[in-house]
């Protein structure tokens, strides 16, 4: 349907892991990912950088790294989820902090690609001694994103968000994600835009404590198959209320309801800044 946009986050909400962890541990880097995490300030997207320079020096490939992504664990109702929201003509996106080579790589694989029509995530790329590169999106040495969120230097998806609400401005948007990263884009949707924070992961716990600030319908989700459910059941309110009568080819299944108000989500007591 045009006019709406489904926006997910990738680590955790498509896959059901973290794309940058499973890999390292994968290839047997945890010992290695774990002393740069301690002794370094770099962002973890610069860790990873250095990590792969590292992998590439100790002789693991390109391709030892698309196994490992191949294998990337992921509930088996998200593909069949992306691809009802894809047939009910919704405009599919990704924001990620992770990178566009393991985002590819997994989508490609698992057969969705084609479906999204935007990845905004950091650059990945093999570079000609075959070693794998993970830029930041944002160059924060040069020109910090200046944003006050709990957004990782190299990435403030809110940016993102603003630039599509610019370019889109008539599409409603349906945001999904479980992470700290998720809650910039979170407050700048607007009324009629719903988001999907994973419940009882970091984004969620940061909506909960104030759920007023945000101005979008909430709905919580917490697997896969509830992720199709809630997100399915979404688009087709949404498709309803235009009166479009061919809603009911797109499901062929039976969606229950989901709770859309500030009230379903329990309002954790505040904490003292
Ligand atoms: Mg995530
Ligand atoms: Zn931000």
């Amino acid at each position: 349907m045009e006019g709406l946009m489904v926006v997910f986050d990738f680590d955790k909400t498509i896959i059901d892991c973290d794309s940058d962890e499973w890999v390292v541990t994968e290839l047997g880097f945890t010992p290695l990912f774990n002393k740069l995490l301690l002794v370094d300030t770099m962002p973890f997207n610069t860790i990873m950088d250095t990590l792969m320079k590292e992998m590439h020096k100790q002789g693991i490939t390109i391709d030892d790294i698309v196994q490992v992504l191949k294998r990337v664990p992921i509930h088996p109702r998200v593909v069949p989820a992306i691809i009802s929201a894809h047939a009910a003509g919704c405009d599919l996106r990704i924001v990620s902090d992770a990178n566009t080579f393991f985002i590819e790589t997994v989508l490609d694989h698992l057969g969705v690609k084609d479906y999204f029509s935007e990845i905004n995530t950091n650059p990945g790329y093999v570079d000609q001694e075959g070693r794998l590169r993970i830029l930041p999106l944002h160059d924060f040495t040069k020109s910090p994103h200046g944003c006050s969120n709990p957004c990782p230097p190299n990435m403030c998806k809110g940016l993102v968000i603003k630039r599509l609400l610019r370019e889109q401005e008539s599409k409603k948007i349906i945001y999904l994600g479980d992470g700290l990263g998720d809650y910039c884009p979170s407050l700048m949707l607007r009324e009629n835009d719903h988001v999907m924070p994973r419940k009882n992961f970091p984004v969620y716990d940061l909506i909960s404590r104030n759920p007023n600030l945000i101005k979008a319908k909430i709905h919580e989700w917490e697997d896969g198959r509830d992720l199709e459910r809630v997100l399915l059941s979404i688009i087709q309110g949404i498709i309803s209320i235009r009166d479009d009568s061919n809603v009911a080819q797109f499901f062929n299944h039976e969606i229950l309801p989901v709770t859309t108000s500030h009230q379903a989500l329990p309002q954790a007591p505040r904490i003292p800044v």
